[in-house]
């Protein structure tokens, strides 16, 4: 070390300076200010507040509201450090709680700007106008006329540090934080009437009137696109001790911009764990890079919150935040799929490229009639001889024969017909089906299925999918199944028909239904052909229902006349038909509505999920070729996998794990 070189003197700052370089770090622009001054006139019990804004508020930021004022003798030492009215003891950190409890924002305000305060208590005669400078009062404060209520004035901000207030050089800017600040806290306050003005301007830039709602506050701010996609809920959590109040759009919205408002304990926070969980359940259903509106706030014992993480309180931490961030992440995913419009996101989920709802009307391709938008204008449409109107025959004879490899038809005697239009599903047991699977559906699965791409087919019951580095074999017979469940419960009274030519007679299928194993007749069931007359009565005795919901038409003279058709290019296998058939009349409980549906749709999906194996070609239409071109897209595109298919998939491998064995090689 050079011997000429001395230490550096030591000094002690100058207290001001300290001060203003703690006070610069709460309040770094405007909306910190505009923040602080919000909580503090909410905290006085506002109804009113009014926010008067000059050059992005660095010239003048003025708030003025009808809370309770501040008394006379306390205005002498309002803006030193810590002193506040909210707290007296360290012990009641913990129980505090209004927004403010440090004391500090007014000091630290006024060791960067020029301060003023009016301010009158309802007690005093006459109100007080004080000046503040590093904290301190300067002079006396001067009676002065006035309505109850405090005034804060800010002028020229950051005017003695000239560095912090060159980096602020846009007003506009400021301007846009300091309206967000306050849309916020509109959103979230809503019996109080916020009002935010340029300096100048007749209109107000931002108005919520007094006693309005929050979802009212939102339409009125954020606009009514957010407004009326949007779906609120509370939940109330035992076990971590925590409510939430929530506000967020339905995947029908997305927006280039993302728009999280978090309250926790009232005060406007930001959680980048929360937010990054939200996302997560949306990023299923949004397009990339688009993003919902979400308004959440939390309120937990003030024990467990540390706020004291960064001066600016922005960012908080929580006990229990993995757990929480989970259970509102699953709330969130349960409350979007159990959404009423839910329906729509369905329906959507088919939209892109899906030919059948449009193309089963040659000629009439122009105008594609999204459920979303059905109004039911007319009451006798809903009659049911509407309903039973003749079929519209599709003359290609396949719903989807635009596709360039249909395959052959399997059978030519099976031809698709279409209802003509969507019908409004009414019956609260169908919805409960629906909601049911909604409710179940794993968000996580279903993202899985939406990106997966095929690999092959292992055998009958097998077959290999690869999403992202992860080779999975799945039970394709499992999914199959759910997904025909699905698609009879999506398209309850609007299945599009697989007519059959000739009819088949009821009564010769289910005798071969007996002849079969799959049976397991024995001859104390009786006589096989008066088995297949009381089955096929049976049948024909519930012809009607399954006609009018489901598509399945058995004539008067005892003939299966049509089967729904419930995924595009997908034919069941005939040789289950008879045992299906069996199966109806005696799996069936035909008694009760709730449970007939639930269990036709069962038998029904076990009938579609078996493919005919014993059919060893390849190409177009068999069960390989099948599988790839029917069923994985449609599992892409229709299936909401409940969890438990999470048993039926499993992980052969990933590409991390085959780097390590090769990196051995
Ligand atoms: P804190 O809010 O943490 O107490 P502040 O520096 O923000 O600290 O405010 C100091 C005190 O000034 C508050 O405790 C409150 O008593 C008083 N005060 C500030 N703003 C208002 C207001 N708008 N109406 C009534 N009292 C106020
Ligand atoms: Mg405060």
């Amino acid at each position: 070390m050079p011997e000429d070189m001395e230490p550096g003197v030591i000094r002690k700052l100058d207290e001001v300076v300290v001060n203003r370089i703690a006070a610069g770090e709460i309040i770094q622009r405007p909306a910190n200010a505009l923040k602080e001054l919000l909580e503090n006139s909410l905290d006085a019990q506002s109804t009113h507040i009014q926010v008067n804004v000059k050059n992005g508020g660095l010239k003048l930021l003025q708030i003025q509201d009808n809370g309770t004022g501040i008394r006379r003798e306390d205005l002498e030492i309002v803006c030193e450090r810590f002193t506040t009215s909210k707290l007296a003891r360290f012990e009641d950190l913990a129980q505090i709680a209004t927004f403010g409890f440090r004391g500090e924002a007014l000091a630290s305000i006024s060791h960067v700007a020029h301060l003023n305060i009016q301010t009158k208590t309802a007690k005093e005669k006459c109100g007080y106008k004080a000046t503040y400078a590093d904290g301190k009062l300067q002079g006396q404060p001067k009676p002065c006329a006035g309505n109850q209520g405090t005034i804060i004035s800010i002028e020229d901000l950051f005017y003695n540090m000239p560095q912090r207030r060159q980096a602020l050089r846009s007003p506009a800017e400021e301007f846009q934080r300091l309206s967000e600040v306050l849309a916020k806290y509109a959103v979230h306050n809503p019996r109080v009437g916020f009002t935010l003005r340029k300096q100048g301007e007749t209109q107000p830039a931002l108005r919520t009137p007094v006693a309005s709602s929050r979802a009212e506050n939102i339409r009125i701010i954020y606009g009514a696109a957010i407004a009326k996609e949007l779906l609120e809920f509370s939940h109330r959590d035992e076990m971590f001790k925590f409510e939430a109040e929530c506000l967020l759009t339905q995947v029908n919205y997305s927006a280039k911009k993302s728009q999280m408002l978090l309250f926790i304990n009232q005060r406007l926070v930001e959680s980048p764990a929360l937010k990054t969980a939200v996302d997560a359940v949306y990023a299923t259903y949004l397009p990339r890079g688009h993003h919902p509106f979400v308004y959440m706030s939390l309120t937990l014992p003030p024990q467990n919150l540390d706020v004291n993480v960064h001066p600016t309180k922005h960012e908080v931490h929580f006990l229990y935040q993995d757990e929480i961030v989970e259970r509102l992440k699953q709330q969130v995913e349960a409350r979007l799929l159990g959404s009423n419009s839910t329906r729509t996101f369905y329906k959507q989920l088919r939209l892109p490229g899906a030919p059948d709802l449009d193309e089963t009307q040659p000629g009439d391709k122009t105008q594609r009639v999204y459920p979303k938008e059905l109004v039911r204008t007319d009451a006798s449409e809903q009659k049911l001889d509407k309903f039973l109107a003749p079929l519209v025959k599709s003359d290609s004879g396949m719903s989807s024969g635009s596709s360039e490899d249909a395959p052959p038809l399997p059978d030519e005697s099976f031809r698709v017909t279409a209802a003509k239009k969507s019908r409004e599903v009414r019956l609260s047991s169908v919805l409960d089906m629906r909601k049911r699977v909604e409710r179940q559906c794993s968000v996580q699965l279903r993202s899985t299925l939406k990106n997966l791409v095929y690999v092959g087919c292992v055998d009958e019951r097998r077959a290999l999918f690869q999403h992202e580095t992860h080779l999975y074999l799945c039970n394709t017979r499992a999914f199959s199944e759910e997904l025909f469940y699905q698609r009879l419960v999506y398209e309850f009274q609007n299945c599009q028909e697989i007519s059959i030519k000739p009819p088949l007679s009821l009564k010769e299928l289910l005798i071969l239904a007996l002849d079969s194993e799959a049976a397991g007749w024995t001859p104390e069931d009786g006589d096989k052909t008066n088995l297949a007359v009381s089955a096929a009565e049976i049948l024909q005795n519930k012809a009607p229902i399954m006609r009018e919901y489901f598509g399945l038409r058995i004539s008067e003279e005892g003939e299966l006349e049509s089967l729904p058709s419930l995924v595009p290019q997908h034919r069941p296998c005939v040789a289950h038909l008879p045992v299906y058939l069996l199966r109806l009349a005696t799996e069936v409980d035909w008694e009760q509505e709730a449970r007939c549906f639930e269990t036709f749709c069962r038998e029904t999906a076990r009938f579609y999920g078996q493919l005919d194996w014993r059919d060893g070609s390849v190409g177009a239409g068999h069960p390989r070729w099948t599988t790839e071109h029917v069923l994985f897209p449609a599992f892409k595109k229709y299936l909401l996998p409940s969890p438990r298919l999470k048993d039926q998939i499993y992980e052969l491998t990933n590409l991390p794990t085959l780097y390590k064995v090769f990196e051995r090689c």
